[in-house]
């Protein structure tokens, strides 16, 4: 596990050697990932434990998906208010992914297709004690009925 602070912060001003100043191992930017850049960013931690617009309006949700642009967590479109479609149409952020443990597949809502993704800033799913449905104790009794109808 490492903490993305811990990258920030790791720079070569501590190792002075004597150098010679023959420019030192600076990664080299890749352009071949700019466009890519835009729909995901592995960096960004997602928002939360659960859905953001469900955790505000005190609705429940039957799984999770993660933004791979901002982070943003919302509820799958088998949820009662779908707003991780709602985010998408709202932001534009193209790409989601699934945030359920032992998940870690990809959807591009411009192509309706799933793809493997790059590894995601941590936590890569929801808390293990949370159940789906969820979140605990929001979660109607009937709400498999509800769904349905
Ligand atoms: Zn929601
Ligand atoms: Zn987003």
């Amino acid at each position: 596990m490492v903490d993305p602070d811990d990258i920030q912060g790791t720079s070569a001003e501590g190792i002075s050697s004597g150098g010679t100043g023959a420019g030192g191992t600076g990664a080299g930017s890749t352009g071949a990932k700019g466009t890519e850049a835009r729909r995901i960013n592995p960096g960004v931690p997602p928002s939360g434990p659960g859905c953001v617009e469900c955790a505000a309006d005190g609705g429940w949700w039957v799984h999770l998906r993660r933004c791979a642009r901002c982070g943003h967590i919302g509820c799958c479109d088998s949820s009662p208010s779908k707003h991780a479609t709602a985010h998408f149409h709202v932001s534009g952020h193209p790409v989601i992914c699934s945030y359920e443990p032992g998940e870690d597949w990809f959807y591009d809502y411009t192509t309706g297709g799933t793809f493997d993704g790059p590894e995601l800033a941590p936590p890569t799913s929801h808390p293990a004690d949370q159940p789906a449905p969820g979140p605990k104790g929001r979660v109607p009794l009937d709400w498999r009925a509800q769904l349905s109808g």
